[in-house]
C-alpha cells in the first residue's frame, strides 16, 4: 500500500495536547496492524529544545540515537513503543540550516533562495522522509504551534502542497477549542468555526476535527460544526478532558477516530480491533485505590519539566496495583532542619536530574537523609551524582567534595568532566547523547532487576563519576554495578546493604512504555510500597 500522511495540526489555544492526540491515532493505527511513525515539526528557531530552560518548553526527551527532542516524542513512545529518531523531530531551525548549508556549498546552482519553493520542499522532503529507507503503512506529523502562526505559515504551505499532490493518501487533522461559556451557559463553537477558516485561508481543508471539550457534545453542536467547515459529522470528534492520558485511545476509538482515517484515505474499514492489555492496564489505573507516595526533589515546579520520570511512576503503581501520589519537592528549600518534613509520609524518593547549581545542596542534604534513614532513593544523573558526591562527604569524610560542574577547584572532584567535553565551546548537541552499553554486575541489585547482563540505556551529561575514586567507594558501601564496557565510565551506583539506594547516570525514564514498563521504576515501586 501506499505510504498514507496524516497532518495533526491545532487552532484556538495552545496545549489542547496534539501530542497525545497524535500518539493516541498512533496507537489505534498501530492495533489495526499498520506499521507507522509518528513525527513532530516545531516551528521555532532553535536547532532542537537541548538548550532550552525546561521552565520555557517542559522537558527535555532524548531519543535511542542521541538526538534532544520535544516532550511529544516522549508521549509517541510511551503510547506506540515504537522508537522514535533524529529524523522524528524536526524545527524551523534545523531546515533553514539545511538549506542554508545547501546554498554555500553551491547545490543551488545560483538560484535565489527563497521561503517558496526552498523552504517549503525541504520541509516536504522531510515529512516524506526521503532519507529514510523504511515503509510505512502510515507517517503521522503533528506541527506545533497554533494554526495563523506567523512561524508556522511555511509548514502549512508545504501540508497544502502535499495535500494537494498526494489526494487520499494525505489527510488533516485539525484539533480546536470549544470553550464553555459559565455566564452564558453554553459550549461555543465559533473559535472552531475561525480556525478552520483559517486553515481553508491556506488553501487546506481538514479532513477531521477534533474538538477538545470541558464538557460532553451533543450531536446538534457537532452538526453544527460539522456544515460550517464542510466536514462529515462522523469525522467531528470530540476530546473530553479525562482523568488520565492513557484514556484518550480509547475514546478516540469508541468516536470512530480510526474508521475515519481508513474510510478518508481510501482502506477498508475492517472491524475495530480490541486494545488488549491496554485496556487492563486502564481497568487496573481506575481500580487501584491505596496510594503509593512519592517524592520528586527537583528544582523545576512544573508538571511537564520531568514528564517521563511522572509518567514512569504512574506506569510502574498501576503494574503494582497502585495509584501514584507524586510530590513535589523543591530542593531549593531543603535544610538540614526541615528535611524530615519535607520527606515525612513518603514511601519513596527520586532525586531529579538537572544542571546547573540551583538547589543542588538540598538534593544532597536529601540523599543524606534517605541513605541513613534507608528511605528507597533512585537517583537519576544529576540525581546520581548527587548521592555520589554526598557518600564522598559523609562517608568517605571528604567534606569540600563536589562534581566540577558546581566546584571547579575542589580537590576531591568525584563528579567529574568527561575527557572528550574539556574543550567544547558549542553547548547544542554535544554532550553524551542516546544510547550506549552498560555491563552490569554479576550478583548486583541491578542485575537482579533487568535480569541481563548488558543494557542499552540513553544518555545526557557531561560530568561522569570520576574513576580515581572507585575503589574508595566500594570499600566502604557504594557499589559501582553498572560500567560502560568500553570507556569504563561508571553508570550505575548502589549500596547494596540499604533498602533500594540507586543512582543512574542514564536516563531510564526514557524507555519506559505503557506496556513494557521499566523495570527499574517498577522495582523501586514495588520496594517503596513494601515499605
Ligand atoms: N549536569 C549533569 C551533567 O551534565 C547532569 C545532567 C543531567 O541530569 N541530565 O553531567
Amino acid at each position: 500500500m501506499n505510504t498514507k500522511y496524516i497532518f495533526v495540526t491545532g487552532g484556538v489555544v495552545s496545549s489542547l495536547g496534539k501530542g497525545i492526540i497524535s500518539a493516541s491515532i498512533g496507537k489505534l493505527l498501530q492495533a489495526r496492524g499498520y506499521s507507522l511513525t509518528i513525527q513532530k515539526f516545531d516551528p521555532y528557531i532553535n536547532i532542537d529544545p537541548g538548550t532550552l530552560n525546561p521552565y520555557e518548553h517542559g522537558e527535555c526527551y532524548v531519543t535511542y540515537d542521541g538526538m534532544e527532542t520535544d516532550l511529544d516524542l516522549g508521549h509517541y513512545e510511551r503510547f506506540t513503543g515504537i522508537r522514535t529518531t533524529r529524523d522524528n523531530s524536526v524545527t524551523t531551525g534545523r531546515i533553514y540550516k539545511s538549506v542554508i548549508d545547501r546554498e554555500r556549498h553551491g547545490d543551488y546552482l545560483g538560484k535565489t533562495i527563497q521561503v517558496v519553493p526552498h523552504i517549503t520542499d525541504e520541509i516536504k522532503r522531510r515529512i516524506m522522509r526521503e532519507e529514510d529507507p523504511t515503509h510505512y503503512d502510515f507517517v503521522i506529523t503533528e506541527v506545533g504551534g497554533t494554526i495563523g502562526d506567523i512561524e508556522s505559515a511555511p509548514f502549512m504551505e508545504a501540508i497544502r502542497q502535499l495535500k494537494w499532490e498526494l489526494g487520499k493518501d494525505a489527510v488533516n487533522i485539525h484539533l480546536t477549542y470549544v470553550p464553555y461559556l459559565k455566564a452564558a451557559g453554553e459550549l461555543k463553537t465559533k473559535p472552531t468555526q475561525h480556525s478552520v477558516k483559517e486553515l481553508q485561508s491556506m488553501g487546506i481543508q481538514p479532513d477531521i476535527l477534533i474538538l477538545r471539550t470541558e464538557k460532553h457534545l451533543e450531536t446538534a453542536i457537532r452538526a453544527k460544526v460539522a456544515s460550517f467547515c464542510n466536514v462529515d459529522l462522523d469525522c467531528v470528534v470530540q476530546s473530553e478532558d479525562l482523568p488520565s492520558i492513557y484514556e484518550v485511545p480509547v475514546n478516540m476509538q469508541k468516536q470512530g477516530l480510526d474508521t475515519a482515517i481508513l474510510r478518508k484515505t481510501g482502506l477498508l474499514t475492517t472491524p475495530t480491533p480490541s486494545l488488549g492489555a491496554w485496556l487492563t492496564f486502564l481497568e487496573n489505573l481506575k481500580t487501584a485505590t491505596e496510594q503509593v507516595h512519592i517524592g520528586l526533589v527537583g528544582k523545576y515546579d512544573l508538571q511537564d519539566a520531568y514528564k517521563s520520570i511522572r509518567e514512569c511512576l504512574i506506569q510502574a503503581a498501576v503494574y503494582n496495583h497502585r495509584k501514584a501520589d507524586i510530590h513535589f519537592i523543591n530542593s531549593e528549600n531543603i535544610t538540614t532542619e526541615n528535611i524530615a518534613d519535607m520527606l515525612k509520609g513518603l514511601d519513596g524518593i527520586i532525586i531529579c536530574p538537572g544542571f546547573g547549581s540551583r538547589g543542588i545542596e538540598g538534593k544532597i542534604i536529601a540523599a543524606q537523609y534517605t541513605r541513613t534513614h534507608d528511605i528507597p532513593t533512585f537517583g537519576i544523573c544529576l540525581g546520581m551524582q548527587m548521592m555520589v558526591i554526598e557518600f564522598a562527604r559523609n562517608v568517605l569524610g571528604y567534606s569540600d567534595a563536589h562534581s566540577k560542574e558546581i566546584d571547579e577547584n575542589t580537590p576531591h572532584n568525584v563528579i567529574d568532566i568527561m575527557e572528550d567535553q574539556k574543550n567544547i565551546t558549542n553547548m547544542g548537541g554535544t554532550m553524551r547523547l542516546g544510547a550506549y552499553a552498560c555491563e552490569l554486575r554479576e550478583g548486583s541489585r541491578v542485575r537482579e532487576i533487568y535480569g541481563e547482563k548488558m543494557i542499552q540505556e540513553r544518555h545526557r551529561h557531561r560530568y561522569e563519576f570520576n574513576n580515581a575514586f572507585l575503589s574508595q567507594y566500594e570499600s566502604n558501601g557504594m557499589q559501582c554495578t553498572g560500567r560502560n564496557p568500553e570507556s569504563d565510565l561508571v553508570e550505575i551506583v548502589e549500596i547494596p546493604d540499604l533498602k533500594w539506594y540507586i543512582g543512574t547516570q542514564f536516563h531510564p525514564e526514557y524507555s519506559g512504555t505503557l506496556l513494557k514498563p521499566h523495570p527499574l521504576f517498577m522495582d523501586f515501586i514495588k520496594t517503596a510500597i513494601g515499605r
